[in-house]
């Protein structure tokens, strides 16, 4: 609401403000930069984190509720990325950043405002700071440049959602969070738009909040338009390619499945989409039946490749009033596990469908492939917005126990050489010795960027 009354800019008095806690310690460096100068600087540290030699030119005071609304009464307001760098923006204040980390350094530049490094704090005044002052009021933070103004962004903040750990938030095993529940999970990576959490109980990487918060849309465009956006074509003209690696996923189904071999096993493959692990199943001698919540796909799939198929949303789909079968021998999931937000249910309910010694098996992006090991900032900042978790071979062992399932096969998948750093820093061709080198080292080292896992209801 309080504002700076808009004239000739002139500078005298400064704020100084890293929140209240100041984990970097840049209150003290950016005071001093500036009092240094000859300005009237007034810092927010708590008493506590004070030097004990008074300083000149600066006076320290306690954290001020409701900041944004004395905002106005300083020229210049020095302070790192985050809201507050907005409302000073919005109150009419030349605004400074110092970088806390490469990433609000980023970020500030991205939003064009004047960012100083630590380093630069250190040495003496730099009177060219003030001598654009343009750059001190950045005008996309402001009003909209690049669809960015700090309307739209407030607002994106608003539809920001917080996610709990979709594997123990309905286990019945949060019981040790709940001792502490002030105290959060660890963040294993954070982007402008995702936080991403390692769940200090079960092990997962999950996305404990998101600023994108509109339900995936699964309909028609998700395998044409949107499917071709990403890999050059749609679903269905991918069919046969897709089909035959499920061909070797029936394999490594049939290899695992103990079951006599007079027997037609039956399968149940949730997230069917247009049925080519259906299709390959078939082909091998399986009973099958699938469900996907994508009509156009189960209709495909009921009236060309004529299997019975419901569109049902997962765990809430009766398979005893679709099929008419309670248990099934082999329960699948091909890149659709990470799709679900709330994952007890659902691991539970895979657990009531299968025979007891049935078989397990889904896919899903790795976070201990090449990508997320030797790109992990990029990584997380690819990782779809409908992803809420991130497996990682090492530990899904002990999470599908938890669900009565053991392990007994994972498969590496998704080997790409070409992302190995020094793959990329050669350019070495798909065809030569040193490219198909790192093919085999990844599969060996087991770094390929999706894997496969099967595993046995045990209990
Ligand atoms: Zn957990």
């Amino acid at each position: 609401v309080n504002r700076r009354t808009v004239g000739t800019f002139t500078v005298s008095k400064v704020l100084v403000t890293f929140g209240g806690e100041d984990p970097a310690n840049l209150t003290v460096p950016a005071a001093r930069y500036f009092a240094g100068a000859g300005y009237s600087v007034t810092a927010i540290l708590p008493e506590k984190k004070r030097p004990s030699e008074p300083l000149e030119n600066i006076t320290f005071i306690e954290p001020v509720v409701n900041l944004k609304e004395t905002l106005y009464k300083y020229d210049l307001v020095v302070t790192h990325y985050g809201l507050t760098a907005f409302e000073a923006n919005s109150a009419g204040c030349a605004v400074i950043l110092a970088a806390t980390s490469r990433l609000h350094e980023k970020l500030s530049k991205s939003y064009g405002f004047c960012t100083l490094s630590r380093k630069q704090l250190e040495l003496p005044f730099d009177a060219s700071l003030f001598s654009d002052v343009s750059k001190l009021f950045p005008p996309c933070a402001a009003s909209g440049v690049e669809n960015r103004s700090l309307g739209d962004y407030i607002k994106n903040l608003a539809h920001g959602a917080r996610f709990e750990c979709p594997v123990c938030k309905n286990s019945g095993k949060s019981a040790e969070k709940e001792k502490s529940p002030e105290e959060p999970d660890e963040i294993v990576a954070r982007t402008e738009f995702r936080t991403f959490r390692r769940c200090r109980s079960c092990g997962i990487i999950y996305m404990s909040w998101s600023i994108k918060s509109e339900a995936a849309d699964y309909g028609k465009s998700y395998f044409s338009e949107q499917y071709k956006n990403q890999y050059g074509k749609t679903y269905l003209e991918d069919f046969e390619f897709i089909k035959k690696s499920c061909g070797r996923r029936v394999m490594e189904l049939n290899s695992t499945l103990r079951i006599a071999h007079y027997a037609k096993p039956a399968v149940l493959d949730i997230g069917c989409a247009y049925g080519p692990f259906l299709s390959a199943a078939n082909d091998k001698g399986w009973q099958v039946f699938g469900t996907d919540i994508a009509e156009d796909a189960v209709s495909y799939v009921q009236n060309t490749l004529l299997f019975p198929a419901v569109c049902a949303p997962f765990p809430e789909f009766d398979s005893a009033v679709s099929f008419g079968i309670n248990q099934f021998d082999a329960v699948t999931m091909w890149y659709v596990i990470e799709h679900f937000s709330d994952l007890a249910p659902v691991l539970t309910k895979v657990s009531s469908l299968l025979k007891k010694g049935g078989m397990f098996a889904f896919s899903t992006p790795s976070g201990q492939g090449v990508s997320a090991k030797l790109n992990r900032q990029h990584f997380f900042e690819e990782s779809p917005a409908d992803h809420y978790t991130i497996w990682e071979p090492s530990r899904a062992g002990k999470i599908l126990q938890q669900f009565g399932f053991q392990i007994v096969k994972t498969v590496s998948t998704g080997h790409h050489a070409e992302r190995f750093p020094q793959v990329k820093a050669h350019g070495w061709e798909k065809t030569s010795l040193p490219f198909k080198m790192y093919q085999t080292a990844s599969r060996l080292c087991r770094m390929g960027d999706t894997f496969e896992v099967y595993c046995r209801k045990v209990k």
